[in-house]
């Protein structure tokens, strides 16, 4: 019986075939082009002379006419590490047939992206062994490894984003857990100091000096907690709630009405934008500490003066916080977006040094940017963008 490569090779079919390209080169042509991206073949004996098929022109951007015969051209084209790993495989097969030519080479498209091509090849040799040409194929295969890459990249990103938001929660807790229990030696610090306090009239100078400085150490220690507590509970709503800008600024005026009372502060809303999609209560934190800037660092004999602006396109509200106050030198406007960093002497400004940061994480979960413009002496205005 007959083997079945025996029949495989004789298939009437595959003679027919044979004959048929044989008589008609347009059924080679088309068979090639159907199946390769590109078909070469290579004088080896006089390596000037090389042919490629047309297609193999093309894919590379190239006008087939203009290119000519010559292979050398293609070779600038190619990745300088493949093409030294190509050179080393041919090397290696010119020798030994049983060694493949085959590897995936990066070729520069004459628009600049890149194309990986698989390029193989098989020499032909005289009765002696002797190679004498070679003839190869590519096969473009960049959709393939994009494709693959993003895989890569996505399943990075993915880890990477799992890792991240395990980090940020363990911090969270961590800050949460230490103000928390931060507030418990602080609070009695601040009982006894009190007791001391009813009965300061036994005191010397000295021990009331000494309570004073006691007590103002640990009320400014309990403000740091506080807003280390507040800026561990960032992110902590589900999710973004439709809410009226009427009732944001209403707010606003509420948490800040003595202020407004003792400085006769004002705010003018100008804006019109009259509703927006954000995390509440972090939204309002974060208007709330940009207006007590806007009121707190303003010079002695200045009446606060804040004008919010927001502006609304397809993708963004931009908001504009403009006060009328001391202002800040360009050289900080990186910094005080930086847990406890301070320009000014507790004395005379007081705060916590995490306002701005606080701002600055709330923005980032509405996917915004903030950042500023001043004038020292004359103003600040910071802006700050929620996507939608
Ligand atoms: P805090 O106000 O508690 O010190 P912030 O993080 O809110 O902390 O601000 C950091 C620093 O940036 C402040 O100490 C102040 O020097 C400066 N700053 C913030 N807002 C303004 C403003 N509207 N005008 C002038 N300086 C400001």
């Amino acid at each position: 019986m007959p083997s079945k490569n025996a029949i495989q090779k004789d298939h009437y079919l595959k003679q027919e075939l044979y004959e048929l390209i044989h008589k008609d080169n347009s059924l080679f042509d088309a068979l090639q082009d159907s199946s390769l991206d590109g078909l070469w073949y290579w004088d080896l004996e006089n390596p000037e002379n090389a042919w490629m098929s047309d297609k193999g022109w093309t894919a590379l951007g190239y006008n087939p006419e203009e290119m000519g015969n010559s292979l050398v051209a293609t070779q600038e084209m190619i990745n300088p590490s493949d093409l030294k790993i190509a050179t080393q495989n041919l090397e290696k097969h010119l020798k030994n047939p049983d060694h493949p030519y085959d590897q995936i080479v990066r070729y520069r498209h004459k628009d600049g992206h890149m194309v990986y091509m698989r390029c193989r090849g098989k020499a032909i040799r005289d009765k002696d062994g002797r190679p004498t040409r070679l003839i190869g194929s590519h096969v473009d295969i960049t959709e393939g490894v994009e494709l693959g890459m993003q895989k890569d990249i996505n399943a990075d990103l993915l880890q990477l984003n799992k890792e991240l938001e395990s980090k940020n929660k363990e911090l969270q807790q961590f800050t949460y857990i230490t103000s928390h229990d931060l507030q418990e030696p602080l609070n009695s610090i601040l009982s006894f100091s009190r007791l001391l306090e009813t009965n300061r009239d036994r005191l010397n100078e000295i021990g009331e000096k000494s309570l004073d400085v006691i007590v103002y150490s640990a009320n400014r220690m309990k403000d740091f907690i506080t807003a280390l507590l507040f800026y561990s509970r960032i992110g902590k709503e589900k999710e973004r709630k439709r809410v009226e800008m009427s009732k944001v600024l209403l707010n606003l005026k509420i948490d800040l009405h003595e202020m407004i009372q003792k400085d006769k502060a004002q705010i003018n809303y100008i804006g019109k934008v009259t509703e927006l999609d954000v995390f509440e209560n972090d939204f309002h934190q974060l208007i709330l500490n940009l207006t007590t800037n806007a009121f707190k660092y303003v010079a002695d004999d200045v009446t606060p003066f804040l004008v919010i602006d927001a502006k609304e396109d397809d993708e963004k509200i931009t908001f504009s916080f403009a006060d009328n106050g001391i202002g800040i030198e360009e050289q900080h406007f990186d910094r005080i977006f930086e847990v406890f960093q301070r320009l000014h002497a507790e004395d005379k400004y007081h705060g916590t040094g995490i306002g701005l940061a606080h701002c600055k994480r709330v923005v980032e979960l509405h996917g915004g940017d903030i950042w500023l413009t001043s004038t020292p002496g004359k103003g600040t205005t910071f802006y700050f963008t929620i996507k939608k």
